[in-house]
């Protein structure tokens, strides 16, 4: 139709987006079309006062993650590997305890029941379709209780039920209770397992890429035709139906034949459609609420830690952070330490004074390395449920029942708009592997349509 001036519309330029516009520009007429100033969404870089960068969003790559290990290579981007020599903390009360592997060193009776834990979630896990959650014929009971449920169904120890919290806080950025069991199981297995998701080397957090996981979107952004992105373009309509989109904007209104939605839930609600979203696909999206995370670095004139033989890698139970790494550059003199606040300490610290949000996250990794950590050079954190355009994360996560009940619709289409972004994922939900995973699909989608 002559009233057209594109085939395809994006909306997001995160990594699914993005991708989704680098397989579609070759062949159609593609506006990529983003709220923010920049590419990335999820993934940010922050400049240290000294010109070191670090990812203050998503940072890592690991095994499984193909795609995304071929898009670095594709542009560039070299790999190194998370240091991860070195004895590993968990801190038990005031007690720290040295330990090496994926679990803490425990008193024997907690660390069984925290093995048998993990064996029995691992078994349930590799039963699932992640194309087809809802169809396992376990579906109903896993979807309805929580894993804080089945944990204290299933863990007998106190101490193991609180590390395991410790776990699912690292890899949801939640608490146990807002998860719905199949979709914890769902997340473990759509990364490959449970123990994958929380490892470092042979795992989820093993690589790190030079130039920050947000300078890989930059050159992403880079390597599209002139005219396809756009920056600081809020959508905030889109009128649709099967034959077409127009999606508009305050500074303009793209008409198109197809568009792709390539946005967390939350963010694709704020969007006003016409006529109004069909019921199923409303619901849904209002039941994918997204964890709560702060992420915290701390930069440090060498990696000090290291001179007492540790990994800079820390656990706890408690306390405002309870997972730590050394996020130091590889090639570079000066020490990083990363620290997650997650879930219920995440919406505490929102908001709050930053300056003693600083303190806090600094004596959380002074509990673990020593006075030493209490004098950074430098500090930066950020509050990802204070961001206009992603609200929470690491990504969106399902409560009791929603998988069940709505479960079908996460990836369906409506009209001529198609839906990618990391949370309608089947393979590494959550990740920026699952954001790229997403992406082929929907612009198939789209492909396929144009073409039909
Ligand atoms: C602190 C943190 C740590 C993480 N760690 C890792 C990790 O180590 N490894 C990993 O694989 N993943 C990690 N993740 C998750 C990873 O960042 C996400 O899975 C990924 O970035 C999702 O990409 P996306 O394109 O689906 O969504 P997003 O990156 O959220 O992109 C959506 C885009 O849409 C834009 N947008 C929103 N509303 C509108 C609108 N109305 N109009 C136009 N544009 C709009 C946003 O600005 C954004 O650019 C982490 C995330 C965070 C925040």
């Amino acid at each position: 139709m002559a009233d057209f001036t594109h085939d395809v519309v994006i909306v997001g330029a995160g990594y699914s987006g993005l991708r989704a516009a680098q397989l579609l520009a070759g062949d159609f007429r593609v506006r990529l079309v983003e709220a923010r100033a920049r590419p990335g969404g999820r993934a940010l870089l922050h400049r240290f006062g000294n010109g070191d960068e670090v990812d203050l969003g998503g940072q890592w790559a690991g095994p499984g993650q193909d795609r995304l290990y071929a898009l670095a290579a594709a542009h560039g981007a070299a790999v190194y590997p998370l240091w991860d020599e070195g004895d590993r903390l968990v801190a038990d009360g005031d007690r720290l305890r040295r330990y090496r592997g994926t679990i803490p060193k425990l008193p024997l009776p907690v660390l069984l029941d925290l093995h048998g834990m993990m064996s029995a979630f691992e078994g349930m896990a590799k039963t699932i379709d992640t194309l087809r959650p809802w169809a396992h014929p376990k579906a109903q009971e896993w979807d309805h209780i929580t894993v804080a449920e089945w944990m204290a169904r299933k863990g007998r120890t106190r101490g193991a039920r609180a590390m395991f919290a410790v776990g699912i806080g690292a890899v949801f950025a939640a608490e146990a209770h807002e998860i719905s069991l199949l979709h914890g199981l769902f997340y473990a297995r759509s990364g490959g397992s449970l123990d994958r998701l929380l490892s470092v080397s042979g795992g989820a957090q093993q690589d790190r890429l030079h130039g920050g996981i947000a300078g890989l979107a930059q050159k992403m952004a880079a390597s599209l035709p002139e005219g396809v992105p756009g920056y600081d373009e809020p959508v905030s309509r889109i009128e649709w139906s099967d034959d077409g989109v127009t999606v508009k904007t305050a500074k303009t209104a793209y008409r198109a034949r197809r568009a792709i939605l390539a946005l967390p839930p939350g963010q694709a609600l704020r969007i006003a459609f016409s006529p109004a979203l069909p019921g199923p696909r409303d619901a849904l999206w209002r039941r994918m609420p997204a964890g709560a995370c702060i992420k915290c670095v701390a930069q440090y004139q060498r990696p000090f830690w290291r001179d007492q033989g540790l990994a800079g890698q820390a656990v706890a139970g408690d306390g405002v952070v309870r997972v730590a790494f050394d996020n130091t550059e590889a090639g570079k003199d000066t020490g990083l330490l990363l620290g997650f606040v997650e879930g219920d300490q995440a919406r505490y610290w929102s908001g709050r004074d930053p300056e003693k949000r600083k303190q806090a996250v600094l004596a959380g990794f002074a509990r673990f390395f020593g006075p030493q950590a209490l004098e950074p050079m430098d500090y930066a954190d950020q509050d990802w449920t204070a961001e206009e355009f992603t609200r929470g994360c690491y990504a969106a996560l399902m409560g009791p029942g929603v998988w069940t009940s709505l479960g079908q619709h996460l990836r369906a289409p409506f009209g001529a708009v198609h839906v990618a972004g990391t949370e309608t994922a089947s393979e590494w939900y959550g990740y920026f592997e699952g954001a790229l995973q997403a992406a082929e699909r929907a612009a198939d989608e789209a492909r396929a349509a144009l073409k039909g």
